[in-house]
Parts: C-alpha cells; sequence; structure tokens
C-alpha cells in the first residue's frame, strides 16, 4: 500500500501557472524513477478533461489511462506551494500531491488525504506549513469518523444479561471492522457506567481499527448491579472520535430524553436521536462500478455534480463491506470509500427524490461516470457475491411463470394481496401538541371506520372477534393518556403513537405467555394502521374476492389467523417448504408456495395470479387457456379428494395388497380426536414441543401426563409415536432460553439438548409412560446422529420403566441425521423401530437450512441423495425386523408417496388433512411398479430428475 512519508515532499516552491507546476511534478517523478519521459504530457491530458482540483487547497495531478505504461512504480510526490498555483475556476493550490499509478492502489491514499479534507482551515495550514513534517501531520492527523450506523444498532436482542448484551455490541463493532479479536474481552472487563434511565455506557481502546459505537437494546426487561437495563452503548474508542456524540448523549439525558433510546423501536429514530448515518428505511439500489481506476476524483465528481442536481440527500457506500453510507453530494466523502472496479456501490435516496435519482445515478454509474468503461467479467468475484436480490428488482412481467418451492398442494387461482410492512418515515419532534392530536384523532378515526367495515364483513367469528379486539384496543384509555403526555413534551402524533404502542406490546412479549404474545401482534398490528394513516401511507384495501395472499415471509401464528375464506392461496417470497409456517399452511389445507424471491412483492396489487402449490409454480396474469386446464385440474383434484374423503377411513393398501400404515403427525393434545376422525391410524409423530410451547412456562409431571393421556385416550388403542422435546434450530421455548449459537441447527438441539438437562427429559418421560396405561406407547428421540446418544436416552427411559412398568411399548429414534442413516444397520439392531424426519435429513444431506429465504427451493427431499440415505435406513431396519415410517413433510407430497412405497417405507405420518390423499395414492399403485419406480429414482441425478420421473408414474 502507498505510504506517505517526508522524503516524498518537497517544501516552499512556487509556479507561475498550474501547467509549470505540473511540469514540476512530472520531473519530480520522473527523477525518482517512478515514471519514464512523456508522462507529463499524460498529466495535462488529464487536466484537460477535468481540474483534478480537490479542496482545501490540495490537488491530485495523476496521468490517463493511456500513459499508465508510463509508469514504472506506483507512488507519490507531493509539492508545497505557499504561494499557491491557480488550478482554474480561482481554485488556488497549496499542495500538489502527484499520482503515478499503475493499478488502483492510490485509492487508499485518496482515502486518506479525503479525510483531512473534512478539517476546518487545512489548505492554510498546509500553506503555512515549514517543514514536510508538519504537512504529513496535517495529512494525517485528521480524526477519523466514529462509526454509528444502522448496522451498530440492535434492538431487542436476545440476551440473558448484561455479559451477553456486551458480547453482541463487541460482535457488531467487529462486523463493522471497528474492532478485532480480543475487542470483546476487553470491553468484558471495563467498568460499566449507569447513564440513568436504565441506559448503560461501556467502552474500550484495546483492538479498536476505526472508531465506532453500537447501541442495544434487550429482547426483555434485564436488570445489571440492581437498576434496569434496558440500552448498552459500546464504544470502540480512538482518539476523540466519539467526543461530539458524547456531548450529545448528555445533553439528551439532562433533557430526560433517555427513555426515547431505551425505548426505542426503530433503528432510524436512535440513529435520530443520536445523530448518526441512517438511510437503512430509503429505496435503494445497488451497481457494480466497472472504472478501471475505481471510484477516483474524475468519476466521483462527476457523480456529485449529478447528485446536487437532486433537492434531497443521496448517500452512497460500499455493498457488504461494514462501513457507513456518506453523502453523494460530498466529494471528499466518497473519495473516502476507497471503491475499486468490481464493487458494488448501493446508493440510498430520500424517499421524495428516490424515484427519479436512482435510476439517474444507476445509468450515470453504468455508462462509467464521464470514463469509458469495459463491462465486468460476468464472474467478477465482487459480482458473485452480491445477492441477486440486491439488484434492482422487477415485477414479474404478465404471462410469466415462476417456479417457488411447493409448500402445501393445491391449486389457488385469485387477485394478488400484497400484504408487506412498509417502512415509515416520521419525525420524532411534532410542530405543536394541538395539530399533532388533531392528526392523531383523525387517523384513530379513519382506521376505526376501517376495522368497523372488517368487523360487518368477516363472516368467521374467530376472524370477526380478532377486529373486535382490535376496535378496544384503539379506544384504550391508557393508550391516550400516555400519548397525550408525550404530545405535551412535544413529540409528533407519530412518534408518541409508535412509542406507547411498541412499549406496551414489548411488555406484552415479555411476559412469555401465547396469549399476551398474540396480543402484542394484534397492537402492532393497529399501531401500524394508524401509523400509516399519519404517514399517509394507506393500506391496500383486501379484494373482495378470494385472493391470494403475498407475503415477504410468514410467521406460523400469521397463517394461523387467516381467513380461510378470503385467503385462496399463500405466495411468500421468502421462506423454505418444511419451516414450521408452511406445515401450518398445509395443516390449514391452503395452498402455498413459498420462497418466490423478492421480485413478487413488486406484483401490481391484484394482479390476478394461478398459483399450482403442488408443482411449486406461478403464473401471472395467466391467459384463459391457461386458468381453464388448471380450472379443470382444480376440480379433478376436488373431486379426487371428494372421493378419496369417502374412505378416509379405511386402510390404505396398494393395489397389489401391501398395507401401508398411514397415521397423523400432531403438535397439540386437542387434535388426536380430529386425526382419527379424519382416518388415522395412530399419531406417527407428535411433536411435544408444541404442546411445551403452548404452556406459559414449563408444564410440569402432571400437566404433561394430562395433555398426553388425553391423546391416548382420544386414539382409543391406536398407537402413540411420541417425540421427546425437540428445541434449538427454528423451535425455541420462550421460558427456556437457549444461549444464541452461530449455527443453532447444528449446534445443541434435540436429544443433544435434553439429554443435558436429564431431570427434564425424565419428567417427559416419566408423563409419558403414566399416561400410556397399558396402551400402545412409542417413543422416538430426536436428531439422533450417535449410538452413544440413542443408548443413554434409551437406558434412560429403562430406568423409568423399572417404575411404570408397560405393556406395549417400543422404543426408537428419528432419522434425521445422515450419521444415524448411515449406522442404520447398527442402530436397527438395537432400536424397535426408525421415523426418519426428512425435513431434517433433507437440510443436512444437502447443507441447506430448510428455512433459507432463496436456497430452500432446492432443498428438495426426492433429492437422490436423501432418497440413499431413506434407501439404507429401511434395508437395515427390515433386516432387523424392525418397521420404518417417515413423518418429514415429504410423506404427504403426492409424488414422493409412491417413491416412499417403492423404498420400503411401512408407515407414512402426515398432517390429519392430508391422510384421505395420501391413503388414495397409495391405493392408486401397485408395490412392484413403485419398487421399480424407487429403484430408477436412487440413480438419477437430480431432485427435478426424480420429480420428473415420479409425474410420469
Ligand atoms: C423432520 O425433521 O422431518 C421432522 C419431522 O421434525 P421437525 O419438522 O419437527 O423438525
Ligand atoms: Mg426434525
Amino acid at each position: 500500500m502507498l505510504e506517505l512519508t517526508p522524503e516524498q515532499i518537497a517544501m516552499g516552491l512556487s509556479a507561475m501557472d498550474k501547467s509549470t507546476a505540473l511540469q514540476m511534478l512530472a520531473e519530480r517523478l520522473q527523477a525518482d524513477g517512478l515514471v519514464a519521459d512523456g508522462y507529463l504530457a499524460g498529466l495535462q491530458a488529464r487536466e484537460g478533461q477535468g481540474s483534478t482540483y480537490l479542496g482545501q487547497g490540495i490537488a491530485i495531478p495523476h496521468g490517463t489511462p493511456q500513459t499508465r505504461d508510463l509508469v514504472h512504480a506506483t507512488g507519490v510526490r507531493l509539492l508545497q506551494f505557499p504561494d499557491g498555483v491557480d488550478w482554474g475556476d480561482g481554485q488556488l493550490v497549496y499542495l500538489a500531491i502527484g499520482i503515478a499509478a499503475k493499478s488502483d492502489e492510490h485509492l487508499r491514499l485518496l482515502q486518506l488525504l479525503t479525510r483531512a479534507l473534512g478539517e476546518a482551515d487545512l489548505g492554510s495550514e498546509l500553506r503555512r506549513a515549514q517543514s514536510p513534517e508538519e504537512v504529513l501531520k496535517l495529512l494525517q492527523s485528521a480524526p477519523q469518523e466514529l462509526a454509528l450506523d444502522d448496522q451498530l444498532i440492535g434492538l431487542s436482542v436476545p440476551a440473558e444479561d448484561f455479559d451477553e448484551l456486551v458480547l453482541q455490541g463487541a460482535r457488531l463493532l467487529r462486523r463493522a471492522d471497528c474492532v478485532g479479536s480480543g475487542f470483546a474481552a476487553t470491553l468484558l472487563h471495563g467498568e460499566p457506567l449507569p447513564l440513568g434511565d436504565g441506559l448503560w455506557w461501556l467502552n474500550s481502546d484495546q483492538a479498536v481499527q476505526r472508531p465506532g459505537l453500537a447501541y442495544l437494546t434487550p429482547d426483555k426487561p434485564l436488570r445489571y448491579l440492581d437498576q434496569p437495563l434496558s440500552g448498552l452503548f459500546c464504544l470502540a474508542s480512538l482518539g476523540d472520535a466519539h467526543q461530539a456524540l458524547l456531548e450529545r448523549l448528555c445533553t439528551l439525558l439532562i433533557e430526560g430524553r433517555g427513555r426515547e433510546l431505551a425505548r426505542a423501536t426503530q433503528r432510524r429514530a436512535v440513529l435520530e436521536v443520536l445523530g448518526g448515518d441512517s438511510q437503512m428505511d430509503w429505496p435503494s439500489l445497488c451497481v457494480p462500478l466497472a472504472n478501471a481506476h475505481g471510484l477516483h476524483a474524475r468519476p466521483a465528481k462527476e457523480l456529485v455534480q449529478l447528485a446536487k442536481e437532486f433537492d434531497g440527500e443521496i448517500r452512497v457506500r460500499v455493498a457488504d463491506s461494514g462501513a457507513g453510507a456518506v453523502s453523494a453530494k460530498s466529494l471528499s466523502k466518497l473519495l473516502s470509500l476507497g471503491v475499486r472496479r468490481g464493487q458494488v456501490l448501493e446508493i440510498f435516496a430520500e424517499p421524495g427524490i428516490a424515484a427519479t435519482a436512482l435510476p439517474a445515478l444507476q445509468a450515470a454509474i453504468e455508462q462509467g461516470l464521464g470514463e469509458e468503461v469495459e463491462a465486468l467479467p460476468t464472474s467478477q468475484p465482487q459480482l458473485v457475491e452480491a445477492e441477486p436480490e440486491e439488484l434492482p428488482l422487477q415485477a414479474p412481467a404478465a404471462g410469466s411463470l415462476l417456479q417457488a418451492v411447493p409448500a402445501a398442494p393445491g391449486i389457488a387461482i385469485g387477485p394478488a394481496h400484497i400484504h408487506v410492512h412498509k417502512a415509515f418515515d416520521y419525525p420524532l419532534r411534532g410542530e405543536s401538541p394541538a395539530l399533532e392530536r388533531v392528526c392523531l384523532q383523525q387517523a384513530l378515526a379513519h382506521v376505526r371506520g376501517e376495522i368497523e367495515g372488517l368487523v360487518l364483513r368477516s363472516e368467521v367469528k374467530a376472524i370477526r372477534e380478532i377486529f373486535v379486539t382490535h376496535l378496544e384496543m384503539l379506544a384504550d384509555p391508557e393508550f391516550g393518556d400516555e400519548v397525550e403526555t408525550r404530545l405535551k413534551q412535544g413529540e409528533s402524533a407519530a412518534a408518541a403513537w409508535m412509542t406507547v404502542i411498541e412499549s406496551a406490546a414489548a411488555q406484552q412479549e415479555s411476559l412469555h405467555d401465547a396469549l399476551l404474545a398474540e396480543r402484542a401482534a394484534d397492537l402492532r398490528d393497529i399501531g401500524r394502521r394508524v401509523l400509516g394513516q399519519l404517514c399517509g401511507v394507506e393500506e391496500v384495501p383486501e379484494p373482495d374476492e378470494p385472493y391470494i395472499l403475498v407475503m415477504d415471509e410468514m410467521a406460523p401464528s400469521d397463517v394461523a389467523r387467516l381467513d380461510r375464506t378470503k385467503v385462496a392461496g399463500i405466495l411468500t417470497a421468502r421462506g423454505g417448504a418444511t419451516s414450521h409456517s408452511a406445515i401450518v399452511a398445509r395443516a390449514l389445507g391452503i395452498p402455498a408456495l413459498v420462497g418466490a424471491g423478492a421480485a413478487v412483492l413488486l406484483l401490481a396489487p391484484r394482479t390476478p395470479l394461478l398459483l399450482d402449490g403442488q408443482r411449486g409454480r406461478l403464473a401471472v396474469a395467466p391467459d384463459n387457456a391457461m386458468l381453464e386446464r388448471a380450472r379443470q385440474e382444480q376440480e379433478g383434484r376436488e373431486r379426487r379428494l371428494h372421493e378419496a374423503e369417502t374412505r378416509k377411513l379405511e386402510p390404505a393398501q396398494t393395489r397389489d395388497g401391501h398395507a401401508v400404515e398411514v397415521c397423523a403427525n400432531l403438535g397439540d393434545s386437542a387434535g388426536a380426536a380430529k386425526a382419527v376422525a379424519e382416518g388415522a391410524e395412530g399419531v406417527g409423530l407428535l411433536r411435544t414441543e408444541f404442546i411445551f410451547m403452548a404452556h406459559p412456562q414449563a408444564p410440569d409431571l402432571a400437566t404433561q401426563e394430562a395433555d398426553y393421556r388425553r391423546i391416548f385416550d382420544a386414539l382409543g388403542g391406536r398407537p402413540l409415536v411420541a417425540r421427546t422435546l425437540d428445541v434449538g434450530g427454528d423451535k425455541p421455548l420462550p421460558y427456556w432460553p437457549i444461549p444464541e449459537e452461530e449455527n443453532p441447527f447444528l449446534g445443541v438441539r434435540g436429544v443433544r439438548l435434553t439429554l443435558r438437562r436429564p431431570q427434564l427429559m425424565e419428567t417427559q418421560l416419566r408423563a409419558l409412560l403414566r399416561a400410556a396405561d397399558g396402551r400402545p406407547l412409542r417413543i422416538m428421540f430426536p436428531m439422533v446422529g450417535s449410538v452413544e446418544e440413542w443408548r443413554q436416552a434409551r437406558d434412560m427411559t429403562r430406568r423409568l420403566c423399572e417404575e411404570i412398568p408397560q405393556a406395549d411399548l417400543q422404543l426408537g429414534i428419528m432419522v434425521e441425521v445422515p450419521s444415524a442413516a448411515l449406522i442404520a444397520p447398527v442402530l436397527a439392531r438395537e432400536v424397535d423401530f426408525f421415523s426418519i424426519g426428512t425435513n431434517d435429513l433433507t437440510q443436512y444431506c444437502l447443507a441447506i437450512d430448510r428455512g433459507h429465504p432463496t436456497l430452500s427451493a432446492q432443498a428438495d427431499g426426492l433429492h437422490p441423495a436423501v432418497l440413499q440415505l431413506i434407501d439404507i435406513t429401511v434395508r437395515a431396519a427390515h433386516a432387523q425386523g424392525k418397521w420404518v415410517g417417515v413423518c418429514g413433510e415429504l410423506a404427504a407430497d403426492p409424488l414422493a408417496v409412491p417413491l416412499l412405497v417403492g423404498l420400503g417405507v411401512d408407515e407414512l405420518s402426515v398432517s390429519a388433512r392430508s391422510i384421505a390423499e395420501v391413503k388414495a395414492r397409495v391405493r392408486e399403485i401397485s408395490l412392484s411398479a413403485a419398487q421399480e419406480l424407487a429403484g430408477t429414482a436412487l440413480g438419477l441425478e437430480s431432485a427435478a430428475a426424480v420429480r420428473a420421473l415420479a409425474e410420469t408414474f
């Protein structure tokens, strides 16, 4: 990297004009062996294209791409002209920095220089400097700016105590390249300072690379040293970069506004209060920079000039760099980014100008900002790194066909109803309490009217009740009082309203009660409706006819609250087929596609959509012929389902007389009777963690026993396969926090976790054994990956059986970790059965997070690698006379059923709603043909090839 040294600086020179100064520079560069004869022409040509004046009396003359061959070695030479040299446009240069650059190494130097440019009166100080050392000091002594931006704010961070919050703060600073390893440890040993209002301050200057401040709030109320802990500042201190912020913070605390920070729910609000860089909510786009020498002075100047044409703020940062964004209107700040060719610029513009500014800037950057640019190769590593979603997105065009992840079968036709949480932009301070009060009252009245309309239109009682609750919440006098107090303190209506709603919601959540948590979601819902009114952002009204709900992602509770009569289908931008929300959609029987990509969120409201939840296809504005075919298929499917329904209580046998047991997956004790009514021959998977989740605190022995007993009673002698508690990964238990892990899916979850809490595991086993009372109980352990884990769990159960004897007990494991499948021949000698959890088995076999926003489409359980693991498991089990079930989502996939039966799976366990269909599918096939199909599938190359084959079956 280029470094500045005193030897490079010549002091006290004079030049009558710019051309003489350039000549002096060229001679100096040549004399020092950096360039060949002729470089002067390059310096002159470059000035001819545009002045290299940087600001504060500094110019940076350099050659053109054509004279790059004349550069022997990259370097700089600095000439001081105390009398100044006219650089054109009346700009006087006191320091000319001549650059000989072979590549873009000089950008780092520019970064350093441009930091100095921010200094108050650098030009005259450079002019007065008496020695090279003094010049150097002036150039290098500029304080580094304190990093404080969206990435350094963590709100509602999961933390159990002060130390965990500190570690999270250190992590944010590390991610922003402010600190190196070792910082976290020194921070933990620092002396925390209480600031009042629950705010704490902690700092360290060890292992700091650039100054930065992180601010975090915990996800639940915490205490530290007997005082509340609602917000923590972690400072990576370097010099006095944080001075201004500290002063601002003190003033804030004196004004009694600390609570604004402690209760903040939006990062933007925190930054507004602290004066940091905030542009997170602004519209943005990403553009790769193709200029050969990166964003050096000339293209940067073009960018600045263009940005200045817009009446509003525009900010730029290097995508994925961890560094904050800078104003696109400041040349020095832009240069300080040191952007190299191939790096991606992320540009943010204020909402008011975004629609015109962003495309204009994008076009200018793509056209080279006044320079000729060679297109970037598509294999440019920086481009590959950029997520496709970061590039500007467009709504899928009419007539297009999109592939997404099939999450719940069925065909849905209807207009798109786009449900995205919009980012709201609002001032924190209001104009006057009276004015803000009127605005709020109008917004409340409007929302009340809207909700009253929804109450009238809702045909489903449970949903009507939700809206009635919303009306009650809107009228809650407590909110009114609190909001009023805030308005009087000068807050804007939007800020006051949201702070009150958010703090009430957070309070509800902190009580870890499932019902109250739902109420928190309701509160936020009405909070946003009112905020939307205040900010002039109207929610798009629901279409009257059944529609396709388009969302970014959906939580299981979102799905559970849907109005089945209005929502014909679900389409999400993110998520995977085996995420738990997809499982809920399937249970409700709503056709769903997930992981369709962010572009679907840009669909115009009411765009006609055709969604095929089985094939994973979405047709945008399909033509009539396609719609007709889909309707016919829909009718055919409904007919088949109807026929299947009539035989759901009969056992399932293939055409050649091979019986396959079809059982139900259950997540609560209440669903057992319904499952039996739907034709379940038993429960093949009881997800006991959902039973735990339904309780506000860990259920004790008696509570659990009662729950399990209810299931046995409903099953009337049919077997119950209960899985011991499987928490961790995407299934946290609110009252049983698990330390945060980098990779929770690869961490302490399932049996690994319960074996570490033997008391809890014993209580659960005891409850199951006691509830069985002679009825057929099968217990299986989740996430077993080794023989030792199985044996420990088995031995614990056997010990308890001595106390609580069993008449009909089998012990088995879930096969969902590839190692268990691969050692199935060993395990099969000891277990009574295997149940294959294809959701996790696929995730671990293909190394794709089952809920990954973009990859999960490829996490297909019909991948031949997964089928191979199933094959190994079944063969091993049958060799020992043991049975094998499949309880993952694959078991309900009509295309997968023949393959699983062909591989020899004895039992399929699916959601109650799918039982009739799966039984019907079994009846359609013959075992011998299914075996042949499976044998062929095992040798195929991809999941797509297997699906294509299965379609023909
Ligand atoms: C599985 O992994 O396939 C499974 C059935 O368990 P869960 O989806 O609950 O992780
Ligand atoms: Mg699993």
